[in-house]
C-alpha cells in the first residue's frame, strides 16, 4: 500500500472498528445495502436491467464537473435515478458530494463494488486528475475514507485501482480526469495525470471497453448524462457500442470544431473581428481558438440549450483539449496562426460581404418596388438602384432565372 500513503496506521491500533450502520432498512446504511432490499420498480420502461450503480469519485478537482452533472437536462440525473428514462436502467448514485450518506456508510459502498458484492452493474465517473501519490512525501494528495478496521487512509486512487477492473466502464470526466488538465499545468509538484494515462493502454472494463473520456473543463453536463447513457443502453443490449473517437470521446460530441458551429462564424467569414468584449463579431483577434477546438458547447449551450462560451461573449481558451492550458497560454493573447487566416479572411470575406450587401439591397424591394415607390414611410432613404447597381441587379436576375422561363 505504500504506493497510496505512507501516513501510518492510525486512531484504531487497539482494534476497535468504526461504527457502520448495517441493517438494509436504516436510511443512514450504505445505499448498496439499502437498495438490495428495494422491490424492482415496476415502472422502469423497457430496460432489462433493472438498475446500476454509479460511483462518483473525486480526485484532484474543483467540484466543477459536479455542479456540471447537476445541471444537465437532457437527460436529467433526476430521471437516470428515479429511472424515468425508457431504455435505461434506474441509476444508484453513489456521490462524493450529494449521497445522503457520508463517512464508513458511504465508503462502505466502495468497498463493496471492489469486494464484488453488489447485486447490480456499477459505472465509475472520475473527476478530477490524479495526483502522484508517490510524490506525497509523508501525507496523500487524495484521501477518501479510512479502512474500517486499522484506520488506514484510503486514497481516491486505491478505490480506482481496486474496482476499475470490475466496473462496466469507467468515464474520466473533465479535461482533469482524462487528460490531466490544470492540475497537471507544467511546474505542478504532483505529477499529475488523467485516468486514462493512470490506468494504462490495456485497461479493459469488464464490457470490453478502455477509458471513455468526456473532457471539458468543466464539461457541457449533457455531454456527460448522454456518454453514460449511450453506454448504459449499450450495457443493456438495447444499442450498438456508441461511436468513440481515437481520444476515447463520445465521437458525435467531439468531431466538429467549436468555429464551425459558432454563431459568429459568419463574421469570421466575412472578415469582420470584435475589438473588444461587448462586440457582436467574430472574438479571434481577442484569443479566441475555436477554429482548432473541438468542443460542442456553441450549440449545446452549457445547461439546458442556453449560455456557453462565445454565446455569452467569451472566447476559446481550448479547454477541451489534452493541450490545455499550457498549449493554450497565454490566455486572451490572439493565436499567432490567426494571423493568416484572419487577413486572409479580411481580405477575401471583405470582398464577399460587399457583394452580399449589394444583393441583399435588391432582395430588400419588392418588384413592385421596383416599379413605383416604396408605400413605407420607413423605406423614404432607400433610394431605387441606379447605374451600375441597377445594372448588376438584372443581370444577376438574368443568370438566377436563365432557366426558368421567367420574364425578369
Ligand atoms: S468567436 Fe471563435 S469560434 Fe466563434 S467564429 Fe470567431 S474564432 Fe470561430
Ligand atoms: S468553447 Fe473552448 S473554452 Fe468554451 S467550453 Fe468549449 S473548449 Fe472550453
Amino acid at each position: 500500500m505504500a504506493q497510496y500513503t505512507k501516513v501510518p496506521d492510525h486512531s484504531h491500533s487497539d482494534n476497535e472498528l468504526m461504527p457502520l450502520v448495517t441493517d438494509p432498512a436504516n436510511a443512514f446504511a450504505p445505499i448498496a445495502m439499502r437498495s438490495q432490499i428495494l422491490p424492482p420498480r415496476e415502472e422502469i420502461y423497457h430496460s432489462k436491467l433493472e438498475k446500476v450503480y454509479l460511483f462518483w469519485i473525486v480526485g484532484a478537482s474543483c467540484d466543477g464537473c459536479t455542479i456540471a452533472v447537476t445541471g444537465a437536462t437532457h437527460p436529467r440525473l433526476e430521471d437516470l435515478m428515479l429511472g424515468r428514462v425508457p431504455g435505461l436502467p434506474r441509476v444508484e448514485l453513489i456521490h462524493t458530494v450529494v449521497s445522503v450518506e457520508s463517512g464508513p456508510e458511504w465508503t462502505e459502498n466502495l468497498r463493496m463494488a471492489a469486494a464484488g458484492e453488489l447485486d447490480a452493474p456499477f459505472l465509475i465517473c472520475w473527476e478530477g486528475s490524479i495526483m502522484d501519490e508517490t510524490y506525497s512525501g509523508d501525507g496523500y494528495w487524495m484521501g477518501l475514507g479510512e479502512d474500517r478496521e486499522t484506520g488506514r487512509q484510503i486514497t481516491s486512487l486505491e478505490w480506482l485501482d481496486r474496482m476499475a477492473p470490475l466496473a462496466a466502464a469507467v468515464l474520466a470526466i473533465g479535461t482533469c480526469a482524462t487528460w490531466g488538465g490544470i492540475p497537471a499545468a507544467a511546474n505542478n509538484v504532483t505529477n499529475a495525470k488523467g485516468v486514462m494515462d493512470h490506468l494504462g493502454k490495456d485497461y479493459r472494463s469488464t464490457l470490453g471497453l478502455p477509458v471513455i473520456n468526456v473532457p471539458g473543463c468543466s464539461p457541457v453536463g449533457d455531454n456527460i448524462l448522454e456518454t453514460a447513457s449511450a453506454a448504459l443502453l449499450f450495457l443493456n443490449g438495447l444499442a450498438p457500442l456508441p461511436e468513440f473517437d481515437e481520444l476515447g470521446r463520445p465521437a458525435w460530441l467531439f468531431t466538429e470544431t467549436v468555429h464551425r458551429h459558432c454563431p459568429r462564424a459568419g463574421y469570421y467569414e466575412e472578415g469582420v473581428f470584435a475589438e473588444e468584449y461587448g462586440d457582436k463579431e467574430c472574438l479571434v483577434e481577442l484569443g479566441c481558438w475555436g477554429p482548432v477546438v473541438q468542443c460542442n458547447i456553441a450549440e449545446r449551450g452549457i445547461v439546458d440549450g442556453y449560455g456557453g462560451c462565445m454565446n455569452m461573449g467569451g472566447i476559446c481558451i481550448g479547454c477541451t483539449m489534452p493541450g490545455f492550458p499550457d498549449k493554450f497560454a497565454p490566455f486572451y493573447a490572439t493565436p499567432p496562426g490567426s494571423f493568416l487566416s484572419a487577413t486572409t479572411s479580411r481580405t477575401v470575406g471583405g470582398f464577399i460581404r460587399r457583394v452580399r450587401r449589394l444583393s441583399m439591397h435588391d432582395k430588400q424591394r419588392s418588384a413592385r418596388w421596383d416599379s413605383d415607390d416604396s408605400p413605407s414611410g420607413w423605406a423614404r432613404h432607400k433610394k431605387q438602384p441606379v447605374g451600375v447597381e441597377k445594372a448588376v441587379h438584372r443581370f444577376y436576375s438574368k443568370v438566377q432565372h436563365f432557366n426558368d422561363g421567367a420574364n425578369h
